[in-house]
């Protein structure tokens, strides 16, 4: 695995969409590997493993996402993302588990997923039943030595720091997106930063719009790196300034693969020159 540097520029992929060679002439050497609902791990311990070695590349973090999941709007989102569904908590908590395990077996370190809209009321059923989901994949996490990290956007930075106390684990971190509090329309996410520092363990590099004014529930726009709302260069500052060291990931989720790899390569020399 190759040595990384502070604020070192990776990628976040996914299995069964990218390659690795791929994402590697993108001009990254680490990044954090998706695994849909849909991918079967049997056998892709072996699979990631032989890539792993071949292309010489540091997985970061592993990242679960899950069936059934819609991202068509935010009250969409609310029905079926992350863990607060009721109907889906027991198969999606079996399943983070599962991709616990697979990284483990990968010598991966860190475990990351959207929880979800967490409510702000404490007494809130969902928001109890969401906690004690989070303690239990922690501490399976942390057989592993690996921490587990929510990926930020889906609730205000207050919110998700009285959650993180709330569950007490020494694991539990997050995976700060900038451009999610653009999108949800969550809040400004170089202040959000500021407050979340000492619990931000990895970093999506991602840029968007605000949410159309008066749409109900409509999102935001994700841009290329450098073209949407964010302020790239506030936010690497924002990293630098807040002590930050881990990977900073680029993340494009459009599904032309050939304009997504273009975005990702004039991203990485972007983050580049920014990070000095
Ligand atoms: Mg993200």
């Amino acid at each position: 695995m190759p040595l990384l540097r502070d604020l070192e520029i990776g990628a976040m992929f996914w299995a069964g969409r990218d390659t690795l060679p791929r994402i590697k002439s993108l001009g990254v050497r680490c990044g954090q590997l998706g695994i849909g609902g849909d991918v079967n791990l049997n056998g892709a311990v072996e699979h990631w493993k032989a890539e792993v070695a071949r292309e010489d590349f540091s997985l970061i973090t592993v990242v679960c996402a899950y069936n059934g999941e819609d991202y068509a709007d935010i009250p969409t989102v609310q029905r079926t993302v992350g863990f607060i569904p009721p109907a889906t908590r027991e198969e999606r908590e079996a399943r983070t588990k599962d991709v616990s395990d697979f990284g483990a077996a990968l010598g991966v370190k860190s475990v990351a997923c959207h929880i979800g809209f967490v409510p702000e009321d404490a007494t809130d059923p969902d928001y109890v039943a969401v906690l004690g989901m989070v303690r239990r994949i922690c501490d399976h996490a942390a057989r592993h030595g690996q921490t587990f990290v929510l990926e930020t956007g889906q609730e205000p930075a207050h919110v998700l720091m009285h959650f993180l106390k709330d569950v007490d684990r020494a694991n539990l971190g997050i995976n700060f997106d900038p451009a999610n509090m653009i999108l949800y329309g969550t809040g400004d996410p170089i202040e959000a930063l500021g407050i979340l520092a000492s619990k931000v363990l990895s970093v999506h590099a991602k840029d968007g719009d605000w949410p159309p004014r008066g749409v109900a529930g409509a999102l935001g726009t994700e841009r290329p790196l450098g073209q949407g709302s964010v302020g790239m260069e506030r936010f690497v500052a924002k990293l630098k300034e807040i002590g930050y060291k881990g990977t900073v990931n680029i993340e494009r989720e459009i599904e032309n693969l050939e304009q997504r790899y273009a975005d990702m390569a004039m991203a990485v020399k972007l983050l580049e020159r920014l990070r000095g």
